[in-house]
Parts: structure tokens; C-alpha cells; sequence
């Protein structure tokens, strides 16, 4: 089981534990590969998100380490995975499956693209990773409940499984959604960075306060 302090959004502490980063030693942050530019997407694109995050690792205190646990489990092109019956930290129990649009189980896949990306996070010594939300493999926050290819697509808030899989071993994460934390982040970074005070994290908007009767 992960800890959920590990996920910054829901603990802003996370982020005051990370070492000061600088120009020599940069943070190394895991990025998910499509957010680097990769064309690693089930279609064999980047879904448009490559350099969405350009002027963050643009900053003299961090690079970005990217991976794709979907292309290193499953490779590319494939079937879209989404999870049944729950969210990653499921999937590595055991208790729901990974499968595409036609019913077929891709969970073993997935589940070797979530270790390859722990390790890769391991061999870089990464200091967090930010993460594509609403992804089987990398979200953070929320998650498709069931194939997102239905009439009245449904929604679960959880993880995904590379992100499930990160956080187990200890590295926290966030996703590219949650804007207040990455205000946060960047201020570590850069000192005479302006907070967007109005910034919120995906979890404060209210799309997800609605959906999920949260306060
Ligand atoms: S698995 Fe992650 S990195 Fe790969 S395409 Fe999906 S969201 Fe992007």
C-alpha cells in the first residue's frame, strides 16, 4: 500500500522535504514520456501535451527524466487501457485488471511497465515525478472507472498503475493538472517567481468537487 503523503497535492509537507535544487545539482523529475514529447501514446503520439510543461523544466534547477511505462510494458501502437473494479494500487494487489476497448486483459503488461519505470526512477535518482492525470498507468489523481469508450464515461478518483507502483517505493508525485502545487514547486525554484494565487490543484477544481461530492 503507498502512502498517500506521497501524492503533493494532499500534502504540501512533500514538497518542503525535497532538497534545495540548484544549477549543479537539479532536481531530476520522472515526467511522464508523452508530457517530454515522446510519441508514446496508444496512437503513437504525444495526444498534443509535448512541451506543456516547457517553461518549468526550462529552469536552471531541474531536468526532466522522462519514461512511458505503456510503451515499456505494452509497446506502441496498442489498445487503450483502462482499469476495472479500481485504480492501480488494485491492479498490484490483485483485486482489478487493465483491459482495452475489446476485452482484452493487458494487467501483465502494465503491471511490467510500472516496475520498468520504478526502476528507471531508481537509476536516475529522481527527486518526484509529474504525471499524466486520467491515464491507466500514470495518473495521480483521478482515474476512467471501467473503458472510457462508453456512452456516459464514469470516473474514479485513485492512481494509476506505474503511479501506484512509484508510490510504493517512496517517490512522490504529482500530476500536470495540479496547479497550485506546481506554483509551489516552481517558487522552490525560482524565489522571484509570482505565486498564481488563483492556481488550483485538480482535486480543488469544480469539475472534481461536483463529480465526486467533495467539499
Ligand atoms: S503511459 Fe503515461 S507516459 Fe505513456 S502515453 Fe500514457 S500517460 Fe503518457
Amino acid at each position: 500500500m503507498y502512502s498517500a503523503a506521497m501524492r503533493m497535492p494532499h500534502d504540501p509537507s512533500a514538497i518542503d522535504r525535497l532538497r534545495p535544487p540548484s544549477p549543479e545539482e537539479p532536481w531530476r523529475v520522472l515526467l511522464s514520456g508523452c508530457i517530454a514529447g515522446l510519441p508514446c501514446g496508444v496512437d503513437g503520439t504525444d495526444y498534443g501535451f509535448g512541451g506543456a510543461m516547457a517553461a518549468f523544466f526550462a529552469l536552471p534547477g531541474v531536468v526532466a527524466v522522462p519514461f512511458c511505462p505503456e510503451d515499456a510494458g505494452l509497446g506502441t501502437p496498442r489498445g487503450w487501457p483502462d482499469i476495472h473494479g479500481g485504480d492501480g494500487e488494485d491492479v498490484l494487489a490483485g483485486r482489478a485488471r487493465v483491459l482495452d476497448p475489446d476485452g482484452a486483459d493487458l494487467t501483465a503488461g502494465m503491471i511490467v511497465g510500472a516496475e520498468a519505470m520504478v526502476r528507471h526512477a531508481h537509476a536516475h535518482a529522481i527527486d518526484f515525478a509529474v504525471l499524466m492525470d486520467m491515464s491507466g498507468a500514470c495518473a495521480t489523481q483521478v482515474i476512467s472507472d471501467g473503458s472510457r469508450f462508453v456512452e456516459e464515461r464514469r470516473y474514479r478518483r485513485g492512481v494509476g498503475v506505474a503511479a501506484a507502483a512509484l508510490l510504493r517505493a517512496g517517490f512522490p508525485v504529482v500530476s500536470q493538472r495540479d496547479d497550485r502545487t506546481l506554483e509551489r514547486l516552481r517558487v522552490r525554484l525560482d524565489p522571484d517567481h509570482v505565486v498564481d494565487a488563483a492556481a488550483e490543484d485538480h482535486h480543488e477544481r469544480a469539475w472534481y468537487r461536483e463529480y465526486f461530492g467533495t467539499t
